[in-house]
């Protein structure tokens, strides 16, 4: 594949920048008229998708040019309406790039589902005759769904846990390209009856869980401190604030709320824009950062000073699909798989907790250098000069005196586009 120079893609106008991915056949002339139209989500079809539809609501769609996860570059597509998440994601890929990229592992992939039994009067008797017939039920659960057994995949194991008063199973489910959650709960209330029978005791409810410890991933990347900063000597102090700032998100969840918040910035920009269920992808995760019994931080960094290169390591449950859900029927969602080229699950998990690292990277490095107010604040002055009623078109002469004011706030920008425009 050619080498695409991505240089000035961010100062291009947005015809520019449609007419730039077309030349570069990253979009076919349909996607093109797809998104000059912008008529993305047709009444039709949301109607389709859930209930009480009244219209359709928009989000910007852009782009993150140069990811490499696995000596492969990716154009990774973000939905997201926060300023600074995709410049910081562009700014962190681009030098995680320059420095190998990143190298991502996929533990497993399969998805839970349990069923929690109550009253039951000998939990142990319960459990045996469950395990006995452990064969039985997961054919059973598999003659519920077969057409994902066609595909390769299935239910492929139970294991039964006492808690406190509940006997609980966890059925493990391959469920190739989709999440599965459709296609687990159907599983699960197949073989409902059948444990109740073996139990001799009623089920409280069978669902699938989006604590997805079966299906982690881990993306790592070695940045080359020079790339922090061309002085050797700030690079290092800043490598060493960026290992302290990790373990800062390990020891207080109050920061390790906000650490986690931002590898999410672009986690569910990605989530959202490949059409995926970003809440399931959420709670996995939280539940996963508090695993050892207090809130964590999920992504960590040391400092190797020999090497001169810090090291970042980010592993989440990552239960992502390609088909199912709403994926085949939103025109935009399209887009962005074929922006990604049309990568496999396993592979776009793999993307994906890649872009979680590249942000905290961003973050983590601009919190313990100028704060993330300095990067901020271009882009903070023109929203706040947009929502005083400022047009686009007076925004240049604006800006420039809105940066130079000593209160950035709506009151000053009111009062600079009032100046302005009784002056013109
Ligand atoms: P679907 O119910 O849409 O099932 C997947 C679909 O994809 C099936 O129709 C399947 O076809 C088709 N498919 C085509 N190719 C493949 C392939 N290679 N591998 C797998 N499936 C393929 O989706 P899920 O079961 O994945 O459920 C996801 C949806 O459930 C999301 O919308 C989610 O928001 C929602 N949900 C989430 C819950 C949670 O997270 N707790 C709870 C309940 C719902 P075929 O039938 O022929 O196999």
């Amino acid at each position: 594949m050619t080498k695409i120079n991505w240089t000035g893609f961010s100062k291009k106008s947005y015809d520019e920048r449609l007419e730039f991915l077309s030349k570069h056949n990253l979009l076919s002339p349909d996607h093109q008229d797809t998104l000059e139209e912008n008529v993305l989500l047709t009444i039709d079809t949301a109607n389709q998708m859930v209930e009480n539809v009244i219209g359709t609501f928009s989000l910007p769609f852009t782009i993150v040019p140069d990811v490499m996860v696995n000596d492969k570059v990716y154009k990774v597509p973000f939905v997201t309406e926060e300023p600074s998440v995709v410049a910081a994601a562009t700014f962190a890929s681009k030098i995680i790039k320059r420095s190998g990229g990143f190298k991502t592992k996929v533990h497993n992939r399969l998805m839970i589902g349990q069923v929690a039994l109550y009253d039951v009067d000998d939990v142990n008797t319960a459990s045996s005759a469950i395990l006995h017939h452990k064969d039985e039920i997961l054919e059973l659960a598999n003659a519920a769904h077969p057409s994902i057994v066609k595909r390769g995949g299935g239910a492929r194991d139970l294991t039964v846990e006492i808690k406190e008063e509940f006997l609980i199973l966890y059925l493990t489910v391959d469920t190739q390209e989709a999440m599965g959650a459709n296609m687990v709960n159907t599983m699960l209330e197949a073989i409902k009856p059948r444990l109740e029978e073996l139990a001799d005791a009623p089920s409280l409810m069978a669902i699938l869980s989006n604590y997805a410890t079966e299906s982690l991933v881990t993306a790592q990347c070695c940045i080359d401190t020079r790339f922090l900063s061309r002085n050797s000597q700030e690079a290092h102090h800043l490598a060493e604030k960026m290992v302290l700032a990790s373990r800062l998100a390990q020891v207080d969840p109050y920061r390790a709320a906000t650490h986690n918040k931002g590898i999410f910035n672009g986690i569910d920009a990605l989530v959202l824009a490949t059409g995926n269920d970003w809440r399931a992808i959420e709670a996995g995760s939280h539940a996963y950062a508090s695993r050892q019994g207090q809130y964590h931080g999920l992504a960590t960094w040391s400092y190797n000073e020999n090497a001169k290169t810090l090291c970042g390591e980010l592993t989440l449950p990552m239960p992502i699909a390609t088909k199912g859900g709403s994926i085949g029927l939103n025109p935009t969602v399209q887009i962005a798989h074929d922006l990604l080229g049309n990568p496999s699950a396993r592979e776009l998990a793999q993307v994906i907790v890649a872009i979680g690292l590249a942000q905290n990277f961003a973050a983590l490095k601009a919190l313990t250098s100028t704060g993330i107010q300095s990067g901020h604040m271009k882009l903070q002055a023109k929203s706040l000069l947009l929502l005083a009623g400022a047009k686009e078109s007076e925004i240049p002469q604006l800006l420039p005196q809105m940066l130079t004011t000593k209160r950035l706030d709506s009151q000053t920008a009111q009062e600079l586009l009032a100046k302005f425009r009784e002056d013109s």
